[in-house]
């Protein structure tokens, strides 16, 4: 019997090509049928290079077999729209990009590249990966695989989507304050945000640029740490990059959590927190004891200002990255300037969405002379104050679990009135991204029927540390996870 080559892991692809039951081209074939069959409805992409992945893919299989292949060769990822992908279009989702074609490749990409894999489309996102269920991007609605009325998350809601719908094995996402994350935990997939300065943002389009990290999205654990360690390592393009040795995460993963101990945050068990999510990741907190590790709680005391940290620093960092969008060098120009403040502002007015414009102004308002100090300032100390949280705990503890999100996916349009209530599901993502540190989103049941996520925080540059907790956790999980 032929599988199903659009329900593979990563892992079972690299076997099938291994093993000449599959080419790579099959896979980009059976990719590309299942993206016109279920992608109208579906709604994960925004681009796709059919012709340009199966030339890749025939590249890939001859490197196949002659041996030269490396570690993903002939594997097809799915690039969330805020890479640069060379030749190809770089919306970020967003109206002031249309028309902009990508000159060179992410480090990410290049990366990818250089280990054999093939760049299959691109995916739909919040403009600017600015927002939590994708309803803010410009493009197209992407719905959550598991339900047509629900958000699929967000930022990176096109790759999730695209993971767990069927349309991608794996995809890169992008998280600035948990936009892996929380599109992995709606959709039901794995979700990988590496340590601030493990992947390049070179290529990345730059939302806040002390926050932004690019990694895997991917259907295990597994899969994700063998994407991490191809995406991970130095770049002398990106100055933020560490020059940390990238261990085999592969070959470090266990199927008992024997000697380790995980941490819960006392503060993580919010007012708001959903009935089923909590009884989901209790439960997987409990399957975790019974794999060998030692649970203690923790405390975390400065999480209670974690948003409003977050929001003040990202919108700050958004303010000046944007500043580059002015009709003169990328995308979008308006017709018939007057003079180039005309332009800006014409161009800007007409191609940036409501909640990147709020952004920006809510940026430029705590930047500003005055409110820096009472703003700016007090948020980069309180920073300070989540990220030494961090440091006491894993003093105690080698990762941290909790939920991922406070509530599973909701229906479209629950929250895009009220900002704030979208701002507000960020509580338990954001603090890593404050803190610099890894987090990785695995399923870990239902509730109301829709995919809950369990969330496990390691120290700065100890992915091994949650991978492996999140891999023996995902093989004792079973399949009959989503109920
Ligand atoms: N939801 C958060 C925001 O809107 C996170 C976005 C992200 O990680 N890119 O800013």
């Amino acid at each position: 019997m032929t599988p199903d080559l659009t329900s593979l892991t990563v892992h079972g692809a690299l076997a099938l090509l291994e093993s000449k039951a599959c080419t790579a081209v099959d896979l980009v074939d059976a990719l590309v049928a299942a993206i016109a069959a279920r992608d109208p409805e579906l709604g994960a992409y925004v681009s796709l290079d059919a012709d340009g992945a199966r030339r890749e893919a025939e590249a890939a299989d001859k490197a196949r077999a002659a041996g030269t292949g490396g570690r993903l060769c002939g594997i097809p990822v799915a690039v969330k729209d805020v890479l640069n992908v060379r030749g190809q279009p770089c919306t970020c989702a967003s109206r002031i990009l249309q028309g902009y074609v990508a000159p060179y490749d992410a480090t990410a990409i290049a990366r990818l590249r250089a280990a054999g894999a093939v760049m299959l489309g691109r995916t739909n996102m919040d403009e600017f990966a600015m927002g939590g269920s994708t309803e803010n991007s410009a493009l197209k609605r992407t719905r959550n695989p598991r339900h047509p009325d629900y958000v699929p998350g967000g930022s990176s809601g096109g790759s999730a989507a695209a993971v767990a719908g069927g349309v991608a094995l794996c995809a890169l996402g992008t998280d600035t304050g948990g936009s892996i994350r929380q599109p992995a935990a709606f959709c039901g997939c794995v979700g990988l945000k590496p340590s601030y300065g493990r992947v390049s943002r070179y290529g990345l389009t730059a939302f806040a640029s002390s926050l932004d990290q690019v990694g895997p999205m991917t259907r295990t654990v597994r899969d994700a740490a063998l994407l991490q360690e191809v995406l991970g390592g130095v770049d002398p393009m990106d100055s933020t990059s560490v020059a940390a040795p990238v261990p085999a995460y592969t070959e470090r993963l266990t199927t008992d959590l024997r000697g380790m101990t995980l941490g819960v945050p006392r503060e993580y068990v919010v007012d708001g927190l959903d009935a089923g999510v909590e009884r989901a990741v209790r439960a997987a907190i409990e399957r975790c004891r019974e794999l060998g590790a030692r649970v203690i709680e923790v405390s975390l005391p400065h999480t209670r200002y974690a948003i409003a940290t977050y929001y003040v620093i990202a919108t700050a960092e958004a303010s000046a990255n944007l500043a580059r969008f002015d009709g003169v060098r990328y995308g979008q120009r308006c017709a018939d300037a007057a003079d180039p403040l005309d332009l800006y502002e014409r161009t800007r007015a007409a191609g940036f969405g409501p909640e990147v414009k709020r952004r920006i102004i809510l940026g430029t308002y705590v930047l500003s002379s005055g409110y820096y100090d009472a703003y700016y300032l007090s948020a980069q100390k309180v920073r300070t104050l989540i990220r030494r949280d961090f440091e006491q705990a894993f003093a105690q503890c080698d990762a941290l679990v909790t939920p991922c999100t406070p509530t599973p996916a909701y229906r479209f349009g629950e929250k895009t009135d009220d900002p704030l209530q979208m701002y507000l599901g960020d509580i338990f993502t954001v603090t890593a991204n404050l803190a610099g540190i890894c987090g990785l989103s695995v399923p870990c049941g239902v509730a109301g029927g829709l995919p809950v996520g369990l969330q496990i925080l390691g120290p700065a540059f100890k992915e091994e540390q949650i991978l492996r907790v999140g891999h023996a956790y995902e093989l004792a999980r079973g399949e009959g996870w989503l109920g």
